[in-house]
């Protein structure tokens, strides 16, 4: 039975380690948070006391968690010092390019094989198996991360050396985030125009307008059972994600000297809608704000 150990149970890691779980693997899972957990332990996973106990014995390690400094001190404090030096290291979290490269050069330094390997897919992928890994790693590494990354996973692609994958994510959800925002304002632009605007979705897309935002998620309830818009965007993918998912774009387009103009407004706008008080809501839920339908937490609770 292969050995796994997965850290960070949180919305996405939760259901990413009960997938390893359910394919049989013996996953050793560790969260600072008691009642994630106690949920992985209910979904087949064995509690760990500490990250350093989870990783003793693995042969693969899995960190999910929120930002570069949180991957940066687990890697240094945790696993680094207690893996055995035969363990495939994987950090399946968004985080900055230069994180990234850090902890790959310092895990490369003890004797260790090292991925990024960040996802597509959001909380209904990774419950369902069905996440998209970018992955970046040394070549000869690969066929092994995609093996451990298996019952996770739709689809993995090798975007190219360590950081590659954290590249590819960002970039990605730049688009995302753009994208998103174009289709709101068209949308927003239709109602006040006396389109309605279940017949401009209708048309859009099957048009040149046609995208994920649109087709796949669309933020005006009704068209797409699946997507957030029907459930008062709860759940989903959070506008504080986005947000820093478009700040590390910013970061990284200033390091590398890129102009990324429409990322900025994207993230100037995100920033807005986190600030009116809608962090914790699906980021489709910003068709609110060119709706001109936003309340303030203070005016809602009035
Ligand atoms: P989350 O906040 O729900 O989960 C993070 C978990 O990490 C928490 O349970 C927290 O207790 C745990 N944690 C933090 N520090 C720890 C430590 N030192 N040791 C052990 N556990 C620790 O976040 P999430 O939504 O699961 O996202 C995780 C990562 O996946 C983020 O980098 C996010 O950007 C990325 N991501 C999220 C989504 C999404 O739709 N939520 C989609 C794609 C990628």
């Amino acid at each position: 039975m292969i050995r796994i150990a997965f850290i960070g149970l949180g919305n996405m890691g939760g259901g990413m380690a009960a997938n390893q779980a359910r394919a049989q693997r013996r996953v050793m899972a560790y969260d600072l948070s008691k009642t994630a957990l106690d949920k992985a332990a209910g979904a087949g996973c064995q509690a760990a006391g500490s990250a350093a106990e989870a990783v003793a014995e693995a042969e693969a390690v899995i960190t999910m968690l929120p930002a570069g400094s949180h991957v940066r001190q687990v890697y240094a404090e945790e696993v680094l010092p207690n893996a055995p030096r035969s363990a495939l290291l994987i950090d399946c979290s968004t985080i900055d390019v230069e994180s990234a490269r850090a902890v790959a050069a310092q895990a490369k330094a003890s004797g260790f094989r090292f991925a990024d390997a960040p996802v597509s897919g959001g909380t209904a992928a990774a419950d369902a198996g069905t996440l998209a890994f970018m992955v970046g790693c040394d070549e000869a590494d690969f066929p092994a991360v995609q093996a451990a990354l298996e019952p996770m996973s739709r689809i993995t692609v090798r975007a190219g050396d360590h950081g590659a994958g954290q590249a590819a994510k960002i970039c990605n959800n730049m688009v995302l985030g753009v994208s998103m925002i174009g289709v709101c304002e068209a949308l927003a632009l239709a109602e006040k125009l006396g389109l309605d605007p279940l017949k401009f979705f209708e048309i859009s897309s099957q048009s040149s307008g046609q995208c994920w935002s649109l087709t796949s998620y669309c933020p005006w309830p009704g068209p797409v059972p699946a997507a957030p818009s029907n459930r008062g965007y709860e759940g989903g993918f959070a506008t504080a994600m986005m947000l820093k998912d478009l700040k590390l774009a910013q970061e990284a387009a200033a390091r590398a000297g890129a102009a990324a103009p429409l990322g900025a407004t994207a993230e100037g706008l995100y920033a807005l809608f986190d600030r009116l008080g809608y962090g914790g809501k699906d980021f489709s839920a910003i068709l609110e704000l060119f709706r001109g339908r936003i309340a303030t937490a203070h005016e809602a609770a009035m």
